[in-house]
């Protein structure tokens, strides 16, 4: 992934951020051209596998457990229900799932094993899979790597100098120690900001900076506007204009030529034409779906209205790379071959009318 040498100082960013729009707007869609195909616009269904409950403090987010908000929290999904889920997306035009549990950090436990098996089993429905679960170490992203994990999604969100002001339980270098781990792995990376919480044109900025600093800009970039939630500490936050959405998406675009700049959250406070001047401008990628985690998003149907008036086509999955070949994962092999034992134990005791010893299956 390359980094535009024309745009790689603060000073040559900020005088492109504030550029007139029209002749930024036509900087990047003539970038785009040379990089990706224009019509072409991925959809990707964001889907939350476990909700809220988190002990995180992000001040933007509803699922922190110390903010009172409308959500509801959910233990993890099943593996079943991710599949039917997945199977839904895709029917509808989405090539990428991305799962996101509400966690600080992967712990090695049953649940992350089911996370493993969606990742095989949705890797096998040839989607491409994202996950966002937090913290990770580099033996969580080799299983994941190894179960089929196509990208890891893991937000700066905004500059270094910002992120305190938005987040006191980890450290800016947390963040980016878990993306290294993914890229160590070798699963592409997803890492992107929100605008609207308060910052500076400078902290967006900021966040293109940081990811200049990378030996390997993240693969993409979504770009998500604030959807300020009751409860949470930005809950008062006004909208952005979404002419700033279209100046962020465009600056992305020109300073990362080649990554995916996704359009994320905040598209329900736009309408088509701002939207369509961010596909102009560079947007290779949508969320589909009326959620994103949880808030609202538009419907697939508008989605697919506003494709057809636009000239839009869905992009395949692997546009952008090789689809992972999912291998058995060594834990979960040995968990099923305890369960097969435990089970025929049952059986044999059925019949015996004996009680078998019980056998702890972790
Ligand atoms: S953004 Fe993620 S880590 Fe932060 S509170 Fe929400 S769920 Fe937790």
């Amino acid at each position: 992934m390359k980094v535009n040498p024309n745009y790689n100082t603060k000073e040559s960013l900020l005088e492109l951020y504030n550029k007139p729009l029209l002749e930024l707007v036509f900087e990047a869609a003539t970038i785009h051209r040379k990089f990706h195909n224009p019509r072409e616009v991925q959809m990707s269904s964001l889907l939350s596998i476990k909700t809220g409950g988190c002990s995180e403090d992000c001040g933007y987010c509803p699922q922190a457990a110390r903010y009172h908000t409308d959500v509801e929290a959910h233990k993890l999904m099943s593996v079943e229900s991710v599949i039917e889920q997945a199977k839904n997306a895709k029917s509808n035009g989405s090539s990428r799932l991305c799962m996101g549990a509400a966690w600080r950090e992967v712990r090695d436990n049953k649940d992350f094993d089911s996370v493993v098996e969606m990742v095989q089993a949705v890797n096998d429905l040839d989607m491409e899979v994202c996950c966002t679960l937090g913290m990770l170490n580099e033996n969580q992203a080799v299983r994941l790597k190894n179960a089929g994990l196509f990208a890891y999604n893991h937000n700066l969100d905004s500059s270094k100098e910002f992120y305190k002001d938005i987040i006191s339980t980890r450290e800016y270098e947390d963040r980016l120690n878990t993306i290294d781990n993914a890229r160590k792995a070798g699963i592409t990376v997803c890492s992107g900001g929100i605008i609207g919480m308060g910052e500076a044109i400078e902290d967006r900025v900021g966040l293109l900076l940081s990811y200049m600093e990378m030996e390997t800009p993240p693969d993409s970039i979504p770009i998500n506007a604030l959807v300020a939630v009751e409860g949470t500490p930005l809950e008062n936050q006004k909208p952005i204009e979404q002419w700033e959405m279209i100046r962020m998406v465009a600056m992305t675009r020109i300073a990362f030529p080649e990554s995916v700049v996704r359009l994320s959250a905040g598209r329900t406070k736009m309408n088509m034409e701002g939207q369509a001047l961010c596909f102009m401008a560079g947007a290779g990628s949508i969320f589909a779906g009326d959620k994103l985690l949880t808030t609202p998003n538009p419907e697939f149907n508008e989605d697919k209205e506003m494709f057809k008036i636009l000239g839009l086509v869905a992009k395949e999955a692997f546009a952008e790379g090789e689809k992972p070949v999912s291998k058995p994962d060594a834990i979960i092999d040995a968990r099923k071959e305890k369960e097969r034992l435990r089970a025929i134990q049952l059986e044999e005791a059925k019949v015996s009318g004996f009680e078998p010893r019980k056998v702890t299956v972790n």
